[in-house]
């Protein structure tokens, strides 16, 4: 049944006007890195019209340093959300939490550091560490500052860290490793803290160019939950960020407007609200 109310609700949108205009609606990317590799060929002025250009009017940057995040901030439009990338410093992408010092060497950095960084991240971690004392002290840390970790990992992981953690604030990169909607229905309703990126997903969401069901329905039942991401990890992915952004406005424009708006910017302005 909610297949064909999907369906004609589907052909209703498709013959207002106003559907076409969704097209141009504003952007919160949750999931965009930066680093001085990338920047040293994609620069400053790159990224602010490619943001400018696809309508992105805040988004979640995640950079190893300051200075790259002050340039930005001083020559784009876009606000800035900058969360600060520490396994990238520590040159350690899945070895992190067993750093021992971990907490420490955190805190050190953003005491020293002059950006207002709003969180941690992006932190890759798999089950079998999440028992390891830097993840322990990271999420000390998160809580005792207020900050929202970004963790691309298990599903183990998340329940380890609410289940220690009840107040963290957590962004689960990619709606978790195994983006599954019944799963990711789950998580969202046993921790409320806990919020989903869904970067690199359009083509579980998408396939074929047609919402898949299962995924409409999470999106209207928990629309308040989701943000969406181009992740630039690379600077390929920066040089197609239009192609990629517009590869997941295919499916926005899919969903009823308001869902829409909290997906594509609502939710992200709301969770990160200009200081
Ligand atoms: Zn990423």
């Amino acid at each position: 049944m909610y297949h064909s109310i999907r369906r004609s609700l589907l052909a209703l949108l498709l013959t207002l006007p106003f559907a076409a205009a969704s097209a141009a609606s504003p952007i919160f990317d949750a999931h965009l890195h930066y680093r001085p590799a990338e920047a040293a060929h994609f620069g400053i002025s790159d990224v602010a019209r490619t943001l400018a250009a696809n309508q992105v009017r805040s988004a979640i940057v995640m950079a190893p340093e300051d200075d790259l995040i002050r340039r930005l901030k001083a020559g784009s439009d876009t606000r800035i959300v900058p969360f600060l990338e520490v396994s990238q410093r520590l040159g350690k992408k899945m070895d992190w939490m067993h750093v021992e010092d971990l907490g420490d060497r955190v805190a050190r950095m953003l005491d020293e550091s002059n950006v207002k960084w709003r969180g941690l991240g992006e932190f890759h971690i798999l089950a079998d560490d999440r028992f390891a004392p830097g993840f322990e002290q990271l999420l000390d840390l998160a809580v005792a500052r207020d900050l929202t970790i970004m963790i691309h990992g298990d599903p183990a992981v998340i329940d380890h860290a609410y289940a220690t953690h009840p107040e963290v604030r957590i962004l689960w990169a990619h709606a978790g490793s195994y983006a599954y909607p019944p799963l990711v229905q789950d998580y969202l309703e046993r921790h409320p803290r806990m919020n989903m990126d869904l970067s690199m997903r359009n083509p579980r969401i998408n396939p074929g160019g047609q919402i898949d069901d299962a995924w409409f329905e999470l999106f209207l039942a928990h629309p308040d939950r989701f943000m969406i991401g181009v992740d630039t990890f690379t600077r390929t992915r920066w040089e197609q960020y239009t192609r990629l952004k517009d590869e997941t406005r295919a499916w926005l424009e899919q969903l009823p407007e308001d869902v829409a708006r909290a997906i594509a910017f609502e939710n992200g302005e709301r969770l990160f609200p200009a200081p």
